[in-house]
Formats: C-alpha cells, structure tokens, sequence
C-alpha cells in the first residue's frame, strides 16, 4: 500500500487492527509485570490492586534470572513473557508511526462507536475514560474519511453532541427518542399515587395494589410498603 495515495479508510483499517493488537500486548506486559512483581516477593491482595514496578526492578529481576538457577527455573517463564509482549508493543508502534504521520498530514474525519452508546471523533472524548476507566471503543474505519450524515446513515444517529457540536439533534437523538417510546408505552399513572377514590391496598404479602384513576385499569403498588403505583401499560379501554 502507498501510504500517501492510501483511502482514509485503507489507513484507518490498518490502525484499527494496529490498536486491537496494542491493547492485547498492553494486556500480556501487564499480566507479566504483575507476575514479576510476586516472583519478587511483593503480595498481591486482589487481581485489581495496582502495582508499582520500575525498570531498576525489571533489571534486578532479569539479573536474578541469569544468575540464580532455581529462581531461574521458577520465574524465567514471566521474563519471557514481558520481553514478547514488549517487542510486540514496539513493533505495533512502529507500524503505527507513518500511518499516523500520513493522517497528521491531511486529517480525515474518524468515527468511534462505543458500544451501545454514541459515536465519537476520537477516543479522546471527555464524555468518554470517566473515573480512570477506559472505554472500550471500536473503531468505525469504513467510515473514516466520510460526513457526519453518512456516518449516521451508515449507524443511525447516535452521534456525540460533544464530539459533534454542530450537528442536527436529528443525528443524536436515537437514545432520547428511545426513551421517549419507552416512557410512552407506560401508564400516565405509573410512578403517581393517583389511585381511584384514593383507594390502594398496601402492606400485604401480595395483591397490593388499586385501580389506577388514568387509565382505570388495575395497577399493582411498587412495593409491599409504597403507595406508588408500578409501571404499568395502559389498560385497553
Ligand atoms: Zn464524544
Ligand atoms: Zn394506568
């Protein structure tokens, strides 16, 4: 592929398997460096606890590993691994590096889906990595190059207002829209303490509950103690 006559979805295609394969090598360093950490007689109270290990304690492990055969036979395993997964890191990275350069170049609209939720422009979005967590995207490369209108027709409109300000609510709106039909299949009475006659049983073990005064069908209460009426359907009058 010539890089500099390559499609934006040509390129973005590459990148998005290139960002598949960083995260599976961050993944393996990771695993491995927790790995190194126990060898070197470090605890780990969960799987979640975060570590702390520095390249000084990556040399001093590799130096233990050449000079210690035991300790050799035991860990050599964990070396291994975390010098794979960082060889494979680089050679993504390197990879990565013109592809990136080319879009530095002449910058083409990108498109992220988070799944089941909204599109963004990049993974950079600040709707998006909320309390340290990153979010899982993927990549949309088909559409790369292409208009916020073919994006939506290509994924329906659930565009990020804060990734695309200037587009129509029309684009974004699939999600509010949804509940809107949702909440439209409901009851009026649903979430009220609108009983008919104000008469509503409560507090037994089961058939609690009255007619609702909005659609007069019967409605059950949203607990045994609540006076609130259930979510309910209309009743057919
Ligand atoms: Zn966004
Ligand atoms: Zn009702």
């Amino acid at each position: 592929m010539n890089i500099a006559t390559a499609t934006p979805t040509e390129i973005d295609t590459l990148l998005a398997e290139l960002y598949r394969r960083q995260g599976a090598s961050d993944a393996a360093i990771a695993q491995s460096r927790r790995a190194i950490y126990r060898a070197l007689g470090n605890r780990l109270a969960s799987s979640r606890q975060r570590i702390t290990l520095t390249d000084a304690d990556v040399a001093a492990f590799r130096a233990r590993i050449e000079g210690d055969q035991m300790f050799r036979g035991r860990h050599l395993h964990a070396l291994e691994a975390f010098d794979k997964a960082t060889a494979a890191l680089a050679d993504v990275v390197a990879e990565a590096a013109p592809l990136h350069a080319e879009y530095d170049r002449r910058p083409w609209s990108r498109f992220f889906l988070v799944p089941g939720g909204h599109i963004h422009s990049s993974m950079h979005c600040s709707t998006c990595n909320r309390n340290g967590k990153a979010t899982a995207f993927a990549w949309l490369p088909e559409v790369s190059g292409q208009t916020e209108a073919e994006a939506v027709a290509a994924h329906g409109s659930v565009l990020c207002t804060s990734c695309y300000p200037s587009a129509p609510l029309s684009w974004t709106d699939f999600y509010e829209r949804e509940a809107e039909r949702k909440a439209a299949e409901y009851c009026s009475g649903s979430g009220t303490t609108d009983w008919e006659d104000g008469k509503v049983r409560t507090g037994f073990m089961a058939g609690n509950g009255g007619y609702c005064a909005h659609c007069g069908g019967w409605a059950g209460t949203a607990s045994r103690s609540s006076r609130a009426m259930r979510k309910h359907k209309p009743a057919k009058g």
